[in-house]
C-alpha cells in the first residue's frame, strides 16, 4: 500500500519504520522528528498524504490532530482512509471522523496500548472505532504494527475504550501503591503482600504484571529506578481525557477524578514528571495521613 504517516515521534517513528520494513511505500512528515530508515521524508503534511491509500497520524493531542486534519483532508485522494492512532478526546475523534465522511474519506480512530517498546517490536494493541469496511482494509497494517486490533464500534469508540481502560489503570495503580505503603507501616513484608494479593481477590495487572515495588514480581520500571515505561505525565493526560469524556457524557466518576488530582499533583507539584507512573509508590512511602 501507499501510506502517508504524520507524526514520527517516539511512537510514530518505529510504527512507520515497521510498515516500511514490511514492504509498504511510506511517506512521512513531522514538524521536528527525522523520518526513520525506509520512510520517505516529505516537506509538508499535504505532500505526505498525496496519493496514499491509508494515512496514519500519531500526534500529541486533539488540538494538533484537528489542525493536521484541516491540512490533509483536502489533499487525500477520494476513498482513502485516515487512521488516527494518537490518544485524543472522544469528541475530537468524532468531529474529525465527520469531516472525513463529508470529504468522501474513510476513518478509524485507533489509539494504542503497548508503549514505545510495543511500537518498536510491532506488538501494539489497537482499540478501533469506525466501520467494518475500513477496519478490514487497514487490518493488514494493524497486523504489522501490533499483535491485536479490536473493533469497538463506530467512530470515537476506540478512544472511549482507551480512556476507560486507562482510567482503571490509573486508579488501580494508586490503590496498589497506597496499599504497599500502608503494608510497610503495618510491618507486612512486601514479598508476603505480593504473594497474597497476586493470588487473592485484590490481584490486578498493576500488582501482578507491573508491580510498583522494586524487586517484587516480574521485572517492571520499579526495578530500573522508575524509568518509564509509561510516564506519569502520559497517565495524567489520559486521566484528563477520561474526565473530559465523563463530563461530556454526564458519567459519575469519583475515582477517576481523584486519580486525576493525585497524578496532577505528582507531575506538576512533586517529582513525578519524567518518572514512570508506578513511582506513586515512593511518593506514598514517606507520607503520613496529614501530609
Ligand atoms: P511524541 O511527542 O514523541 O511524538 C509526536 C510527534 O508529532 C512529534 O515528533 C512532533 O514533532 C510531531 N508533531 C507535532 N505537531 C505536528 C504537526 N502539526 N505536524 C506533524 N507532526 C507534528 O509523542 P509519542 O510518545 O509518539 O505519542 C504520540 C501519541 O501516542 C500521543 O497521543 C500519546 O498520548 C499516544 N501514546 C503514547 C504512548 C507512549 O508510551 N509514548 C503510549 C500510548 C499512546
Amino acid at each position: 500500500m501507499q501510506i502517508g504517516f504524520i507524526g514520527l515521534g517516539n511512537m510514530g517513528g518505529p510504527m512507520a519504520a515497521n510498515l516500511a520494513a514490511a514492504g509498504h511505500h511510506v511517506s512521512g512528515f513531522d514538524t521536528a522528528a527525522e523520518a526513520p530508515d525506509g520512510v520517505t521524508s516529505t516537506t509538508s503534511a499535504a505532500e505526505a498524504v498525496a496519493g496514499a491509500d491509508v494515512v496514519i497520524t500519531m500526534l500529541p493531542n486533539g488540538a494538533i490532530l484537528r489542525a493536521v486534519a484541516d491540512q490533509i483532508l483536502p489533499a487525500m485522494r477520494a476513498g482513502a482512509i485516515l487512521v488516527d492512532c494518537s490518544t485524543v478526546e472522544v469528541e475530537a475523534a468524532r468531529q474529525v471522523a465527520g469531516q472525513a465522511a463529508v470529504a468522501g474519506l474513510g476513518w478509524l480512530d485507533a489509539p494504542v496500548s503497548g508503549g514505545v517498546g510495543g511500537a518498536a517490536a510491532g506488538t501494539l494493541t489497537f482499540m478501533v472505532g469506525g466501520d467494518d469496511a475500513a477496519f478490514e482494509t487497514v487490518t493488514p497494517l494493524f497486523d504489522i504494527m501490533g499483535q491485536k486490533a479490536v473493533l469497538c464500534g463506530p467512530a470515537g469508540n476506540g478512544q472511549a475504550a482507551k480512556i476507560c481502560n486507562n482510567m482503571i489503570l490509573g486508579v488501580t495503580m494508586i490503590a496498589t501503591c497506597e496499599a504497599f505503603a500502608m503494608a510497610d507501616k503495618l510491618g507486612l513484608a512486601r514479598q508476603a503482600m505480593f504473594d497474597v494479593v497476586s493470588t487473592s481477590s485484590g490481584y490486578s495487572w498493576t500488582m501482578n504484571a507491573y508491580c510498583p515495588a522494586p524487586g517484587i514480581g516480574p521485572s517492571s520500571p520499579a526495578d530500573t529506578g522508575y524509568r518509564p515505561g509509561f510516564a506519569a505525565e502520559l497517565m495524567l493526560k489520559d486521566l484528563g481525557l477520561a474526565q473530559a469524556a465523563a463530563q461530556g457524557a454526564d458519567a459519575d466518576t469519583p475515582m477517576g477524578a481523584a486519580a486525576l488530582e493525585l497524578y496532577r499533583r505528582f507531575v506538576e507539584e512533586e517529582d513525578g514528571l519524567g518518572q514512570d507512573f508506578s513511582a506513586m509508590l515512593p511518593r506514598f512511602e514517606g507520607r503520613g495521613r496529614s501530609t
